[in-house]
């Protein structure tokens, strides 16, 4: 297909919700910019409830990255999601260890990763972005730098997430080379594989009054990982990514795909080509299946895109996925069209 086509063909696929236009304005000839402005959009049915923090900040004109993290704190806090920050599942050993990243329009960022006892692994994340020189800090390092800045340790394993731990020692077979994310996806319990069962992580992007983006991605990674894994939600690139010219983008799903492809990256290049939102994260979805036709039939990644007229969309491997939005215009929770 000639590189034209396929960049009609993507502009044609637009984004599951526009909600920019230009309008002649009456008698002038004048063209006035009615981007719906400020918007956030995040993944999953409980951003929902992320956003309305998120919202408190953007709507008295705040800044995005102050609005996603406000935002993605709100399911970090809470128990009963299992796969973000308190509550969420541990690792293979009975760890729960903590992956974030943020990112504001300065192409600032800072990530923690593998992080222990923690609640609020965003803030720590952001801490680095404002207070290092380094954009990661990992493991005992970043829960060190979390206690020295005021950070309270904390037990993150609620008597739930315990539970289901022990229940997956039963059968679990120690062995690195395990697919987990097979081994979680039942066919005939789970119609939604990488549903909110099995591993969901938060991802957040806004863009602000001003017109500025920012971005966070926060999750406890995949359920029984290998102790030290980390995932694609703190690489920045690869979870999230923010660019203030472009867009912005974020991921949910097996971290080792969306890693392999630089996902989120990808997702915003192929907007800086004239992608719009959805067929940018289409796009980078079929990168996926490319690399390994059979392996992304039984897993899930989904992608979010958000671009700098306000547009908004996503794509998934697997039906399931979804995506919540608020701006003055909706406050919606969208199901992702996907490939399979
Ligand atoms: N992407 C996360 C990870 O691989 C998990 C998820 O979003 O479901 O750790």
């Amino acid at each position: 297909m000639s590189t034209r086509r396929k960049f009609l063909q993507a502009s044609v696929l637009g984004s599951a919700a526009i909600l920019t236009d230009e309008k002649v304005l009456a008698g002038t000839g004048k063209r006035k910019n009615t981007i719906d402005q400020p918007v956030v959009v995040s993944t999953w049915d409980f951003g929902k409830t992320a956003n309305i923090a998120a919202w408190e900040i953007l709507n008295k004109k705040g800044r995005a990255v102050d609005a996603v993290e406000a935002g993605v704190r709100v399911p970090e806090a809470d128990p009963d999601n299992q796969t973000i920050g308190y509550g969420g599942m541990p690792d293979r050993d009975g760890y729960v260890t903590l992956d974030a990243c943020i990112m504001d329009e300065f192409y600032n960022c800072g990530s923690v990763m593998a992080l222990q006892h923690i609640v609020h692994p965003i803030s720590v994340a952001r801490l680095v972005m404002e207070k290092t020189p380094h954009i990661v800090l990992a493991g005992d390092g970043a829960l060190q730098f979390a206690l020295a800045n005021g950070f309270k340790k904390e037990n993150l394993l609620t008597p739930e997430s315990e539970k289901a731990w022990k229940e997956w020692l039963k059968e679990a077979k120690y062995e690195p080379e395990i697919n987990i994310e097979n081994r979680l996806y039942d066919k005939d319990k789970d119609p939604m594989p990488g549903g909110p069962d099995n591993h969901d992580t938060i991802g957040m992007l806004a863009m602000d009054a001003k017109g500025n983006l920012g971005g966070a991605c926060t999750t406890s990674g995949m359920a029984f990982k290998m102790h030290g894994r980390v995932g694609d939600s703190p690489i920045i690139g690869a979870g999230l990514y923010v660019d203030n010219e472009i867009g912005a983008a974020t991921s949910s799903g097996v971290g080792e795909e969306v890693i392999r492809i630089v996902g989120s990256h990808l997702v915003v290049e192929l907007m800086r080509q004239g992608y719009k939102p959805e067929a940018a994260c289409k796009e980078a979805v079929q990168r996926i299946i490319k690399r390994s036709p059979e392996k992304s039939k039984k897993i899930q990644v989904g992608f979010v895109a958000l671009n700098k007229k306000g547009e908004y969309g996503a794509y998934a491997l697997q039906k399931g996925f979804s995506y919540s939005v608020r701006s003055n215009a909706v406050e919606k929770v969208f199901r992702s069209k996907s490939i399979y």
